[in-house]
C-alpha cells in the first residue's frame, strides 16, 4: 500500500494522511527512502546555507504559542541598529553563505523605508540573496522592499486549518494569511510557508493539508518545526513536538513538494541535539544557522534553550562532512524560477 502511494506522481489528500500516519518501521524506512532521492535528484548532494540575522524581538502580534508575543511582559525587548545589522551581514558574508535571512517579529517601530534603507545597504555591499521574515506588513512595504533588492519573503502559514488559525493567532485569519502570500508572489518574490507540528488540538489531517496549501501556493520553500511550549505563554504547559512525527512530516513534504527548498528548523536542532543530521536525512537541503549577536540572540526566545552557537561554522562543517553533503556556493534560489 505504501509502496503502490510512494510510486505515484501526484498524491491526493488521503493518500498524504496514510504517509503521515504510518506506523510500521519498514514502511516508515521506504517514505525516507523516498524523500532522500527526491531530495537527490533535484538538488544532489548540495546544502544551502541561509544566515538568520534576528534585529528585532518586538511584536505587535500575541500568537498563544510564542514566546515574542506582545503580552509577553517578561521578555526582554531588543533592536539592532543598522550597523549593528551590517555588520553582522558582514560576518555572515565572510563565512561564503550567500544569503542573509532578516528576520523579526511584527515590529512597526521599524519603518517600510528603514527596511528598504537596510536592504539597499546589505544589496550594494554583500553579493547575498535577501530572505524578509517580518510578519504580514502594509502591501506597499513588500512593493518598495522588492525594488529594493529583496529576493525572498518567508510567512509561515502555521496551520491550513482557518477555525486553529484564529484560535493561535487572535484576530487574525488564514485568509489574509494566505492572500499576503499570494500578493508577495505576485510581486515576484520567492516565498516560503510552513507549519508548527504539535499544536494542541492539531490533527494528521491538518498536517496533511499544511503540505498541501504549501503545494496550492506554489511556494518555492516550506519549513516545518516542531512546536515547543514556551514559558510566560498560554501554551507553557502543552506537550512539545515528537521529533519523529516532525521528521515523518518533513518526509513527506518532500515527497508531494518535490524541488521546493526544505530547512531544518532551529527548532529541530533545539529538541534533538542530532536534529540537523537527522532532518538533512528526511529529505531537507537548507541550514539556517543563527549569526545574530549571542546577547541579543539568547533575548529571541519564541521557544526557550534555543539551539544557538557562538561561530556556528565549524560545527555546520563537521555536519555536512558527516552526511556526506557539501555547502552550495551560490545564493540558492528557487529551483522554480531557474
Ligand atoms: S509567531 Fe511571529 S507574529 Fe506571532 S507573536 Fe511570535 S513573532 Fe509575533
Amino acid at each position: 500500500m505504501i509502496q503502490k502511494i510512494l510510486n505515484k506522481k501526484i498524491l491526493r489528500r488521503e493518500e498524504i494522511i496514510t504517509l503521515l500516519q504510518a506506523e510500521d518501521k519498514n514502511d516508515i524506512h521506504a517514505i525516507f527512502q523516498k524523500a532522500d532521492e527526491i531530495r537527490k535528484k533535484y538538488f544532489g548532494d548540495e546544502v544551502h546555507l541561509r544566515g538568520i540575522i534576528e534585529f528585532s524581538n518586538n511584536c505587535e502580534q500575541n500568537c498563544l504559542y510564542c514566546g515574542l508575543r506582545k503580552f509577553n511582559r517578561a521578555l526582554s525587548r531588543y533592536r539592532m541598529n543598522e550597523t549593528e545589522i551590517l555588520q553582522t551581514a558582514k560576518k555572515i558574508c565572510d563565512t561564503g553563505i550567500k544569503t542573509i535571512v532578516l528576520q523579526s517579529g511584527e515590529d512597526f517601530n521599524f519603518s517600510g523605508e528603514d527596511i528598504y534603507r537596510i536592504i539597499k545597504s546589505i544589496k550594494s555591499e554583500f553579493d547575498a540573496a535577501i530572505t524578509l521574515s517580518l510578519g504580514e506588513r502594509d502591501f506597499e512595504d513588500y512593493k518598495i522592499w522588492k525594488e529594493a533588492g529583496a529576493d525572498r519573503y518567508l510567512l509561515k502559514h502555521e496551520t491550513a486549518n482557518a477555525k486553529l488559525y484564529e484560535t493561535y493567532h487572535f484576530g487574525q485569519k488564514l485568509y489574509d494569511r494566505v492572500g499576503h502570500l499570494n500578493y508577495l508572489k505576485s510581486l515576484g518574490y520567492q516565498i516560503g510557508s510552513g507549519n508548527l507540528i504539535g499544536l494542541p488540538h492539531q490533527t494528521i489531517e491538518d498536517i496533511a493539508d499544511d503540505i498541501i496549501l504549501c503545494r496550492d501556493l506554489d511556494v518555492d520553500m516550506a519549513s516545518f518545526s516542531p512546536f515547543i511550549p514556551s514559558p510566560n505563554t498560554p501554551y507553557k504547559k502543552q506537550k512539545p513536538a515528537d521529533v519523529n512525527s516532525v521528521l515523518k512530516v518533513m518526509a513527506v513534504a518532500r515527497i508531494v513538494l518535490k524541488n521546493v527548498h526544505i530547512p531544518v528548523t532551529t527548532a529541530l536542532a533545539t529538541i534533538d541535539l542530532n536534529g540537523r543530521e537527522k532532518g538533512l536525512a528526511a529529505g531537507a537541503n537548507v541550514i539556517m544557522p543563527n549569526f545574530t549577536p549571542a546577547f541579543y540572540s539568547d533575548k529571541y526566545s519564541i521557544y526557550p534553550n534555543k539551539k544557538s552557537d557562538v561561530d556556528p561554522m565549524p560545527a555546520l562543517r563537521s555536519i555536512l562532512l558527516a552526511a556526506g553533503r557539501n555547502m552550495a556556493e551560490g545564493q540558492g534560489h528557487s529551483l522554480k524560477i531557474i
